[in-house]
Formats: C-alpha cells, sequence, structure tokens
C-alpha cells in the first residue's frame, strides 16, 4: 500500500513573517538599490541565501546608506534613532503583535512599574521588548527563575510573553509568579502568546499523534522549528527535521504508512513544496 501523507492543518509562515517578506520582496520587485535588513530576516539560511542573491544583504549593524528592513522580531529605539542620525529610510516590518508588546514595555518603564517579560532572554524579540522598557525589564525563562523573583509591595508589576513562547512552559511560570501577587500593590498580566505559533504547535502535535513518522520542514537555526520538532517527538518516535528536500533520505520512511509533515513559522512555502514533492518520490520507492 502506497504511504499517505498528510500535512498539517497549521504550517509555515505566520502573517507577521509574511508580512515582513512581502516587504523585503516588494523592494525588490522596485529595483530598489542599497537595501539590507537589520539581521536575517527570518530564521531560515535559505531564503536568507535567496534573498542575497538578489542583492538584499542581511547585516547586524546599521549602514553607512540606503533602506534597512526591520524584521519581524521587532527592533530596539536605539536602532531607529541611529537609523534617523544617519539618513537612512526604514521599512518597518516588525509584526504588529509584537510592536503591541513593546509599547506595552514603554508605558510600563514611563509609568515607573515593574515590567516581567516571560520569555527566552537571547531570543532578539526579548532583547528589543528590553530595550523598550529602557533595560528596565527583568526576563524570567524558566521555573527556577519564577521561583526566586522577589516582588517588593510597592511595586505595580506589569507582566508580558514572548509572543512565540510555549504556553505550557508560560502557565508554569505564570503559575509560580502568582503565588507573590498579594505581596505587590498592582498586578496586570498582558496574554500577548501568538495565537500563530500556538496553532501550528497544536497542529503538530494533532497530526503527530496519528503518523507513524514527521517530517518538520526549517531552518536547525529556527528556535520555532526546533520547537515544533521536539512537540512532534513526544508525540511521535519517528521525527525527522530537515531544511532542504535533499536532507531527506527516503529510507528513513520503510514501514511508515502514514507520514506527517509540518513547518516552522520561518519556513517559507517554496521549501515545504520540494519536500512534499521529495515525499511524493519517496512514496514510490519505500516499502
Ligand atoms: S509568531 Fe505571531 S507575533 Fe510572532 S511574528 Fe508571527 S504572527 Fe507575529
Amino acid at each position: 500500500m502506497a504511504m499517505e501523507i498528510i500535512k498539517a492543518e497549521f504550517m509555515g509562515f505566520c502573517y507577521g513573517v509574511k508580512r515582513a517578506i512581502e516587504l523585503v520582496e516588494r523592494l525588490i520587485a522596485g529595483q530598489e538599490k542599497d537595501v539590507y535588513t537589520y539581521g536575517p530576516i527570518i530564521h531560515n539560511p535559505q531564503q536568507v541565501e535567496k534573498f542575497r542573491r538578489l542583492g538584499v544583504e542581511a547585516r547586524e549593524l546599521l549602514p553607512d546608506r540606503g533602506t534597512v528592513v526591520v524584521r519581524s522580531h521587532g527592533a530596539g529605539p536605539d536602532f531607529y534613532r541611529q537609523a534617523a542620525e544617519r539618513g537612512i529610510r526604514v521599512v518597518d516590518g516588525t509584526c504588529p503583535d509584537v510592536k503591541r508588546v513593546q509599547s506595552i514595555a514603554a508605558e510600563a518603564a514611563a509609568a515607573g512599574n515593574r515590567l516581567v517579560v516571560i520569555g527566552d532572554r537571547n531570543h532578539p524579540e526579548v532583547q528589543a521588548v528590553v530595550e523598550w522598557a529602557g533595560g528596565q525589564a527583568e526576563v524570567i525563562g524558566g521555573r527556577a527563575q519564577a521561583d526566586s523573583w522577589r516582588p517588593q509591595t510597592d511595586d505595580n508589576v506589569v507582566i508580558v510573553a514572548q509572543t512565540t513562547f510555549e504556553q505550557v512552559d508560560y502557565c508554569d511560570i505564570i503559575g509560580v509568579l502568582r503565588q507573590k501577587r498579594s505581596l505587590c500593590r498592582g498586578w496586570v498580566e498582558h496574554q500577548t502568546i501568538c495565537s500563530s505559533s500556538q496553532k501550528r504547535q497544536q497542529a503538530a502535535r494533532r497530526l503527530a499523534l496519528t503518523v507513524d513518522a514527521m517530517v518538520v520542514v526549517g531552518g536547525r537555526n529556527s528556535a520555532n522549528t526546533v520547537h515544533l520538532a521536539a512537540i512532534c517527538r513526544e508525540a511521535c518516535p519517528r521525527v525527522y527535521h530537515v531544511e532542504v528536500a535533499h536532507d531527506l533520505d527516503c529510507a528513513w520512511l520503510a514501514g511508515v504508512k502514514r507520514c506527517g509533515l509540518t513547518a516552522g513559522a520561518s519556513t517559507p512555502q517554496w521549501l515545504v513544496d520540494e519536500v512534499y514533492d521529495k515525499l511524493l518520490q519517496c512514496e514510490g520507492e519505500v516499502k
């Protein structure tokens, strides 16, 4: 019997990433010169390379001239200040949902409130949010940090989360923090985890439970793809994380009757399509 290939109900680019990519594509189509992205536009080496060949380079530092596209993770206020000083045009690809977190952070800091960001301190989105709070934010990424967090009686606490933070970990951390709520003067929680990642994670988990093997497409440097693969591994014993179609070895799928396919939020559709085509090819080869 032929192997059945089933795609996850939700996968690939979220709307924030799609929007940022489209902004770059529009600049390329308009033959704009000296276009850069502020860091890799997405955590996907193939898409970054594709843009590089079309003349759009990823830069960690501001260039001296031209146009810079901000990726969906956003950037801190210093970036905008420096760009304005140098006369650099900024095309802002910050996801509107991330902008909302930045605004909450800036307002909390301006009001003298104590800002807590539940997230990964090394993630660029979290780093930019902390910058919007003037550096006055505490980042809590795990239960141990939540345990050791100590509020003061006159604290007005404002809590936000990294938009792509795992819901289960968020609940764990917020549960610990809430036990200290009564010690504070004020307490506001903003639910800022994005439903795009949740939908992708839930769809991947649902599918992984029903298949013999899962193929997860996306950059090895993409935290959300690595995380998606980890979620699949909890539900399915055979999970293969591939970046491109030729990473996939049909021999891995020996004995597989139902194969699931999903992709991280930073994986372009053209890479997913190539892997799907390779799976169709494997379908004829595997026994
Ligand atoms: S995951 Fe959500 S918040 Fe983050 S870029 Fe995508 S749509 Fe925006």
